[in-house]
């Protein structure tokens, strides 16, 4: 087996809270990502989806190198070159590996300067790296705005011309035209009409298929991760509480919070109205609580649960893993019980 295109290793990232005024002093601090590890294959899509301020747009920034982190390691290995920790890189030492690395925005109007022509758009990464000018600039804009079903006419017009989905794909050939090896899409179809979501995931798919490209889908709709993603990562309170295929994640999911957010999906049964199973707000990052993070909202919370953290733990071998303290979390699924409680 080849090995991954991404090794996340321990990522963190903390954020100091300082009082204001002259003599300003740290006053807390916001643990955003906290101690993330995960292998992405190449050709491989994986989602990170959890509430809003669980960390997952923190993570994928820190990979990114939009922000520092404060701790870990991003091991990235770039199509000709070997293994490079991303984490411990100057800016002028990553300048080199960006156009490997390449984001799709979530809000395509707001990514996209009005001032700017498609054309310059989708070919100024190639103008910053020095990789294309002059006719061979203007034939891979053109060719790439093909690719994401957009025509060579459209290279003279302004992005307020365009549809939100137009919009949308304008952003994903600005990404696309470095060729890079690893897309993240941070809420990428979000900010769409269902129609249109539809149409840009089925894009994704194809683009990956043709560029051989990975992707880490940031998403908090369930119903794009369970249609796009090979594996899913959910994340609570800055951390990977269970990772695991998407099928499995589906079909069987271990972590309470998953079931939670699992069960809090809008059923398309107007007889079944869309409900939260779990009560209770989401762990405040500035002052989470000992032991499990989500215990105090966790219906299954029992007594090690806010005294110990539970490390994650294989279900079955290192593709599916819970960090969670119930013994039947991380049994296999051939020995779970089927009656009583399971308790420690
Ligand atoms: Fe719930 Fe305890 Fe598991 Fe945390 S460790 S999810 S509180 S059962």
């Amino acid at each position: 087996m080849n090995p991954p295109l991404l090794s996340v290793r321990g990522l963190s990232k903390s954020f100091p809270i300082r009082s204001r005024g002259f003599r300003s002093r740290l006053v807390a601090t916001v643990q955003a990502v906290d101690d993330v590890s995960f292998d992405l294959n190449a050709g491989e899509t994986l989602g990170l989806v959890g509430e809003s301020g669980s960390g997952k747009t923190t993570t994928v920034r820190c990979i990114l190198r939009a922000l520092t982190p404060s701790a870990g390691q991003v091991l990235f290995r770039p199509p000709a070159g070997g293994l490079t920790d991303l984490a411990a890189l100057s800016e002028s030492a990553l300048k080199p590996l960006r156009p490997h690395l390449q984001m799709v925005f979530q809000d395509p109007f707001s990514s996209l300067n009005p001032r700017m022509t498609v054309a310059e758009i989708v070919g100024e990464p190639l103008v910053v790296h020095g990789l294309a000018k002059g006719a061979e600039l203007q034939a891979r804009v053109d060719d790439i705005l093909k690719k994401v079903g957009l025509k060579p006419g459209h290279r003279a017009r302004y992005p307020h011309a365009f549809s939100g989905g137009q919009r949308q794909r304008i952003g994903i050939a600005r990404a696309l035209i470095m060729r890079p090896s690893l897309v993240v899409a941070d809420e990428a179809v979000s900010a769409l009409d269902v129609s249109v979501q539809a149409q840009i995931l089925n894009l994704l798919k194809d683009l990956q298929a043709e560029f051989k490209l990975t992707y880490l889908l940031v998403a908090h709709n369930l119903d794009v991760v369970r249609h796009f993603c090979d594996r899913v990562a959910v994340m609570y309170a800055g951390r990977i509480v269970e990772l695991a295929p998407t099928a499995q994640l589906f079909e069987s999911p271990r972590h309470p919070y998953t079931k939670a957010l699992l069960a809090a999906v809008p059923w398309p049964d107007p007889d079944r109205p869309m409900k939260l199973e779990v009560a209770g707000e989401p762990a405040d990052p500035s002052r989470l609580p000992g032991g499990c993070a989500f215990h105090p909202r966790c219906p299954d919370c029992f007594a090690p649960c806010a005294l110990e953290r539970p490390a994650l733990r294989e279900v079955t071998g290192a593709s599916w893993t819970v960090a969670c303290h119930l013994p039947s979390a991380t049994q296999p699924p051939s020995v779970l019980p089927t009656h009583g409680t399971d308790r420690g």
